[in-house]
């Protein structure tokens, strides 16, 4: 059977059709202006309007890219929640209204679980390849087994889950800060990237590798370079805060940065080497920290007796391949001898789509469990309560 899938609880507009073999059938993701987000976040007004101009094109465009009427689909799943309301309501309605009309079965997604779930597409490994990029060379031959831990690293969240089933989540650690994509979005700001098509986060990763970069206006691509000899050496050192405990923060490496830049006397004074050099010093911490509190959660299962063969890294930041170089060298380390399976869905199934969201409602639909059109959203919305069941708390 095949479902459409749609999704608008943050700034992209995605709609996608997906069999329940995993065949993706169409993927289509409407970005929206970089111009729009402001303060390093997500203008709601503006993220309203956008959804609702685009929501009806794409839904129409993932139709005509799968070959198939609205009729010939099955369901219709969307994102329920968490998210910005008026955003949420856009996937919303377009479902319900669709699934009523039509007497289709609709599923309200998490749109975490949709994140987590996203390397349990079969057709993403082996003879069913249908990903040709370099960074898919990279993936593994298996996909992950229940239980597995998800490290789910994006523009909202900072959160290590243990899935015990595709509805069954416990949240390991999360952080009461901001998220570390909003972290890489500021730093990248404060350094005066512009964000480019692929946004702020990548912008950072690609100027941390030495690419060339283009910068906002008034911010010089080699201020006195010959000023600051050894770059390196200037910038701050960032600690892994909260060290020993099952919980992040970025707030504090964000502001050092911050403080760095400001002490300067703006980033238009300081010397692109070094600008480079802090955000090389600030991308490497911030991955510092997800290795280490990914190795911890890892020993606290062990503690409880769960046997954790996998490691599930997804959500936008989960697409830097700094992060994915060492996160594989750094658990290989702490866990020498064992084969943790560690999992990345493909950098573009990373970030939002609807291809994730379709496969998060294939196994209600296999179930039968249906929503019914009254289904309300669900802004804020933990994870652990996804299933309404009360699930057994680990700690
Ligand atoms: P959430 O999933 O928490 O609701 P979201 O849906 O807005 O948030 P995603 O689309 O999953 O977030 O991820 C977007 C985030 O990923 C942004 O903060 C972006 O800067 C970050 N990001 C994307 N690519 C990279 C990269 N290469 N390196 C670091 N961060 C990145
Ligand atoms: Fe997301």
């Amino acid at each position: 059977f095949t479902l459409l899938g749609l999704e608008s609880s943050a700034d992209d507009t995605c709609a996608a059709v997906v069999t329940s073999e995993g065949r993706i059938l169409s993927n289509v993701v409407v970005k929206q202006n970089q111009e729009l987000a402001i303060y390093g976040g997500i203008h709601p007004y503006a993220a309203i309007q956008r959804h609702q101009q685009n929501m009806p094109g794409a839904i129409r465009q993932a139709l005509d890219d799968a070959g198939l009427d609205m009729s010939s689909i099955d369901g219709i799943a969307y994102t329920r929640g968490p998210g910005i309301g008026g955003c949420l309501s856009v996937c919303s309605t377009a479902a319900k209204t669709l699934g009523a009309t039509l007497n289709k079965p609709i599923f309200g997604v998490h749109h975490m679980q949709a994140h987590a779930l996203t390397p349990l597409i079969p057709t993403l490994y082996a003879a069913h390849r249908t990903f040709t990029s370099a960074a898919d060379a990279e993936q593994p031959q298996t996909p992950p087994q229940f239980p597995f831990l998800a490290l789910l690293i994006s523009g909202g969240h900072t959160l290590l889950l243990l899935a015990r089933s595709p509805d069954e989540f416990t949240t390991l650690a999360t952080t009461p800060d901001i998220s570390i994509g909003n972290a890489f979005d500021h730093v990248a700001r404060y350094l005066g990237l512009a964000p480019g098509e692929r946004g702020y986060g990548a912008a950072l990763e690609a100027f941390a590798a030495g690419a060339p970069a283009s910068f906002t206006h008034g911010v010089d691509a080699d201020v006195h370079d010959a000023d600051e000899p050894d770059a390196d050496a200037a910038v701050p050192d960032f600690a892994v805060p909260l060290r020993g405990q099952l919980a992040f923060s970025y707030g504090g490496p964000r502001s050092r940065v911050e403080i760095f830049v400001r002490e300067r006397g703006g980033v238009e004074r300081v010397p692109e080497a070094t600008r480079r050099a802090l955000a090389r010093a600030f991308q490497a911490a911030a991955v510092r920290q997800l290795e280490e509190k990914t190795v911890l959660a890892l020993r606290h299962c062990e503690g409880l007796g769960v046997r954790v063969q996998d490691v599930v890294v997804s959500g936008g930041v989960a697409s830097n391949s700094y992060l994915r170089q060492r996160l594989r060298a750094g658990l290989n380390e702490a866990f020498p001898g064992t084969a943790l399976n560690l999992v990345y869905p493909p950098p573009h199934l990373c970030t939002d789509n609807a291809v994730m969201v379709a496969w998060a409602g294939m196994h209600r639909f296999a179930a039968g469990d249906f929503d019914t059109y009254d289904a309300s959203i669900r802004p804020k919305w933990r994870i652990d309560e996804y299933t309404g069941k009360a699930l057994a708390r680990l700690h």
